[in-house]
């Protein structure tokens, strides 16, 4: 089953910044600048041509942007291996893709970030990474955030072996019953975890869903090495685009 044509993107307020979840019909698209990506952004952020994104590797690894570090890139661009993208900065889109992986994107006190987080970025505290970064670099408790979890595998596809398990199990999550026996709920483990870290529950928004069952979006463990990707972007609107 590949991902069919459908509703494409989820959209989120958060503070100052809009946050978009891909799904279907983006990144299967011929050309762009990878496949897709400029078709997302062009949907999900108008008017915002300044692309970031990441080679990811399913790290801990973040990327930080700010004007100092390089010039307004004015194009997608390709920061280098990373899982995890930062921006105090206006009107710059950060872009990560996953195909079963969670997208998570991150915003508090103006300042924004997009994570790809599978089981390995999670265990290795892909989470706790970003925000103890936004705490040290910009002041920004934990308190401050608010959190949206897209969408990736459910629990009712992601049959593990005990490896995965067992690194998750390492961190604090909130989350009860995320590991009922073959399977893990790596939604649920990152909502989790996200709380124990100190964001409010009100302040983390779990959007429902698995990638596998539905027919709006591209699945790995579904489609194979062939699989498509959904495209997540956060971005700090200025006001004068905000309308
Ligand atoms: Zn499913």
């Amino acid at each position: 089953m590949n991902a069919q044509q459908t509703d494409p993107v989820i959209f989120r307020t958060l503070g100052s910044a809009r946050a978009a979840f891909g799904s279907a019909d983006i990144p299967c698209s011929s050309g762009g600048h990878p496949p897709g990506l400029t078709d997302f952004t062009t949907r999900a952020f108008p008017g915002n041509s300044a692309v970031l994104y990441g080679k990811q590797i399913h790290s801990a690894i973040s990327y930080v942007y700010s004007p100092e570090r390089g010039r307004h890139p004015g194009k997608p661009t390709c920061v280098g291996s990373c899982d995890a993208l930062i921006t105090g900065t206006k009107d710059i889109v950060l872009a990560v893709q996953t195909a079963d992986c969670l997208p998570v994107a991150l915003v508090g006190d103006g300042i924004a970030a997009v994570i790809h987080a599978g089981w390995r970025g999670l265990a290795g505290d892909i989470l706790g990474a970003v925000t103890r970064r936004l705490r040290a670099e910009w002041g920004v408790p934990e308190d401050r955030l608010a959190a949206v979890v897209g969408i990736g595998i459910g629990r009712c596809h992601y049959v593990v072996g005990h490896e995965v398990k067992e690194a998750l199990a390492g961190l604090e999550t909130r989350a009860a019953g995320w590991c009922d026996g073959a399977t893990v709920d790596l939604s649920e483990w990152a909502t989790g975890r996200l709380l124990a870290l100190g964001l409010p529950a009100e302040q983390v928004e779990q959007l429902q869903g698995c990638t596998w069952c539905s027919p709006h979006h591209h699945s790995f463990r579904r489609d194979g090495p062939a699989a498509g990707r959904q495209w997540s972007g956060i971005c700090l609107v200025s006001e004068d685009r905000s309308s």
